[in-house]
């Protein structure tokens, strides 16, 4: 497809990256494979907008993947980590901005009796499984297909894998050993659940999922899913893992624990946690939490983890985040997306709007969406023109079909005025696309 405004001090510092850096980005959808065109090189932001290094503003819908809730260079955020930076960077020592990030946290989710800080998703996705494994003692993982948990090794076996098939490899570098311990199952089926678990007696250590899937685009678990999981595991002996990388601290107080209130064994956090820096963790009961080193046997450690610049962000956004803070995200994310959906109705585009609390995706099919499967058979070449179209106005979304849309508190009349004016374009850009 043609691209209706070029960006050529984008493209310059892509052509510059791709020299030095493989495929020119450092996370792989910020390269804007899957829709074509420059992915701009962004230089700043401020509230709900981002500027480009061309000098064009956009309003932000992407909130840097979810961590962003209360805007860009929000002036108690900066504040208070100017005045952690000022006092220096790292010691590699105890802090007390990891204690009160960790009371925080522990205050917010009922499940999470102990927490332990690490630098990003992946890491703590990743010692929550060796964490279960150590402690159950077994080690196989159950996953499901389109959930996203970082990019750790066993994780990474999802590739449209039927009914209690074990994971292929996703990607050339994970070894079969690395995948074959993870089973992969449709989301939303606890059918497959219960026969994963009868077919792998006393052998599964965990069920990891997201709490609401956002990375096949916005998924919510049907009712009654969740919680069928959380009695499995404990039926069975195994650990119930949530992921709440992306929902934690984003669609409540509480994440998505707060809206559904199943009780996990353990849970992982990133994103919103860190207020942009890199701080992430996982917690849940103390009996298992208990097992990890320097009180246990199950070694886990890191050399920034609770980083005194990352942990002063983390504490400054979560004492924002109050009921209001998320009255307001929760409130402009359903003016958006009725905005999307009158003008998409109005094309006669065929779509479908989810949304799991304050995030939501749109995906271009008639049909309910409830797994990977389902998520995968949109007609995704009219996402594709439908966002040039967007980006073109001045909006920002993923550059992708399949992820989530995130709103923040400072997402304004005027924010929500500059969408509504570009989005009967990008409808009609949706209904002429051709596959
Ligand atoms: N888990 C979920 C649900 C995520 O959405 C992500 C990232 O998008 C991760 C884990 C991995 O987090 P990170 O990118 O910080 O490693």
């Amino acid at each position: 497809m043609s691209f209706p405004y070029e960006a050529p001090v984008s493209q310059s510092l892509f052509d510059r990256a791709s020299v030095v850096t493989p495929g020119g980005v450092n996370s792989p959808v910020r390269a804007f494979r899957a829709v074509g065109g420059t992915p701009r090189f962004m230089v700043s932001g401020t509230g709900p907008y981002l500027t480009d290094a061309d000098g064009r503003e956009y309003v932000d819908l992407v909130c840097s993947w979810g961590p962003m809730i209360l805007g860009h260079a929000h002036p108690e955020v900066i504040a208070a980590v100017q005045e952690a930076v000022a006092r220096g960077m790292s010691f590699g020592t105890p802090g007390a901005g990891e204690v009160e990030l960790a009371e925080e946290i522990v205050a917010r989710v009922a499940p999470v009796e102990q927490v332990r800080l690490v630098s990003s998703g992946t890491e703590a996705t990743m010692s929550a499984i060796r964490l279960a494994r150590g402690f159950t003692g077994r080690a196989k993982v159950i996953k499901f297909a389109g959930c996203y948990h970082g990019h750790v090794d066993a994780l990474l076996a999802a590739a449209g894998s039927g009914v209690a098939t074990f994971g292929l490899p996703d990607t050339p570098g994970v070894t079969g050993a690395q995948a074959g311990d993870t089973v992969v199952l449709p989301y939303n089926d606890l059918a497959a659940v219960r026969a994963a678990f009868a077919a792998h007696e006393g052998e599964i250590a965990c069920v990891i999922t997201e709490a609401s899937p956002g990375n096949m685009g916005v998924v919510p678990p049907l009712p009654g899913f969740n919680q069928g999981l959380a009695d499995l595991c404990r039926e069975n002996g195994a650990l119930y893992i949530s992921d709440e990388v992306m929902t934690g601290f984003r669609v409540s107080r509480a994440g998505w624990y707060g809206i559904d209130g199943v009780r996990p064994d353990l849970m992982t956090f990133g994103k919103v946690m860190g207020g942009g820096f890199p701080a992430a963790a996982f917690g849940g009961r103390a009996d298992v939490m208990a097992h990890l080193a320097p009180a246990g046997p199950v070694y886990q450690a890191g050399t920034l983890s609770g980083n005194p610049i990352a942990t002063a962000a983390g504490v400054a956004q979560l004492r924002l985040l109050d009921d209001a803070a998320y009255g307001k995200v929760d409130a402009v994310s359903a003016e958006i997306r009725g905005l999307v959906t009158a003008a998409l109705a109005k094309e006669g585009v065929a779509h479908r709007l989810q949304a799991a609390g304050n995030m939501f995706s749109v995906f271009f099919t008639d049909g309910e969406v409830t797994d990977y499967a389902s998520a995968k058979a949109q007609e995704s070449f009219r996402f594709t023109a439908f966002f040039h179209s967007m980006l073109a106005q001045g909006v920002y979304l993923p550059p992708s079909a399949f992820e989530s849309w995130f709103v923040s508190t400072t997402h304004d009349d005027a924010a929500v005025e500059r969408i509504a004016a570009a989005l009967p374009a990008a409808a009609r850009a949706a209904a002429e696309a051709t596959a």
